[in-house]
């Protein structure tokens, strides 16, 4: 599986509830267990201002590039502005672009394969980040400056690399910026299933919501998952965009669903393999995750880039 990731992820916002430094012990871990080699990493470019003007407005565009806002904006965004952190997210965004590039080629190379183990094997890549799914085409929120997720998908269909997507976004805080962009969009079917009482206080409506009470815990999580995900793969998208959050977890300190490690690797195990069956691509991003202890939140991601990367992983314990 192809891994994108830049030690430039790492993006000073200063002391900040979102732990930055979750990226580069992502990477760390992922090394240190043999599964990708640091020399195999793709070094992202960052995403281009067309790119991204698929998406945000021009006015918008401007404003993250002079650092032109009000202190409101600010405050809606909960980031400090600089240069460094504007880049920091073109850079993200742009790791998106390439790794949901990576994820189709490597379900046309699967589809070629003469070996018959399409449709048992997982297409994926990931990027070692991005998942931005707070940011609307006109303002940022939610530490979410620009939407890597819309931008990949919008970059890829304008490229003719595909038609359809459709985004499954487990994150614990409904994908609010995403729903919005693709709103009256039947191409991308928009999946998030999140905590009903957490931000965003307003949902605009995806594709398909499934709001949780607070305290829900792993059996009813992964029900629930399993019966949405049939409906969200029907239209046979060309990509799917896994928006992997780590914040579903018990211990997270902006979350409040109740799932364990094993519920996490279960949630994993239901989204791979439903589109591994299905035999389309996955791209995987991160979101969030803001775990008391800063490794949980590192190891959650690890777990899920494991699923994917290691060929023939099957059901993990649950
Ligand atoms: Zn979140």
């Amino acid at each position: 599986m192809h891994i994108v990731y830049s030690d430039r992820y790492q993006i000073d916002i200063g002391a900040h509830v979102f732990p930055m430094g979750k990226y580069a012990s992502v990477r760390d871990g992922l090394v240190a267990r043999g599964l990708v080699e640091a020399a195999a990493l793709v070094e992202p470019a960052p995403a281009g201002w067309d790119d991204l003007a698929l998406v945000h407005t021009a006015e918008y565009l401007e404003k993250t590039r002079s650092g032109g806002f009000r202190a409101s904006e600010l405050a809606l965004l909960e980031l400090p502005w600089s240069p460094a952190v504007a880049e920091g997210f073109r850079l993200m965004a742009g790791g998106t672009i390439a790794a949901a590039r990576l994820a189709v080629e490597a379900g046309a190379r699967l589809k070629r394969a003469a070996d018959g183990a399409a449709g048992r094997r997982l297409a994926a890549a990931a990027n070692l980040g991005g998942g931005f799914h707070h940011a609307f085409p006109s303002h940022g929120e939610g530490f979410c400056l620009y939407n890597d997720v819309a931008v990949a998908i919008r970059a890829l269909q304008r490229d003719g690399t595909i038609s359809r997507a459709a985004v499954v976004d487990v994150d614990v805080h409904q994908g609010n910026g995403t729903a919005f962009v693709f709103d009256r969009d039947p191409s991308v079917f928009t999946f998030s299933i999140h905590q009903e009482h957490n931000y965003p206080h307003v949902k605009p409506r995806g594709s398909l919501d499934v709001g949780l009470p607070d305290g829900t815990g792993d059996g009813e999580y992964l029900r629930a998952l399993e019966r949405a995900m049939p409906d969200v793969l029907a239209g046979r998208p060309d990509l799917v965009v896994y928006v992997a959050g780590a914040d579903p977890f018990i211990e997270d300190q902006l979350g409040g669903l109740c799932l364990t490690r094993e519920g996490l690797r279960g949630r994993d195990y239901v989204v791979l393999s439903s589109a591994r069956d299905a035999g389309l691509p996955v791209v995987i991003v991160f979101a969030g995750g803001y775990a008391r202890r800063a490794e949980d939140t590192a190891e959650i991601h690890i777990a899920t880039i494991q699923w994917g990367a290691v060929p023939g992983s099957s059901v993990p314990e649950r």
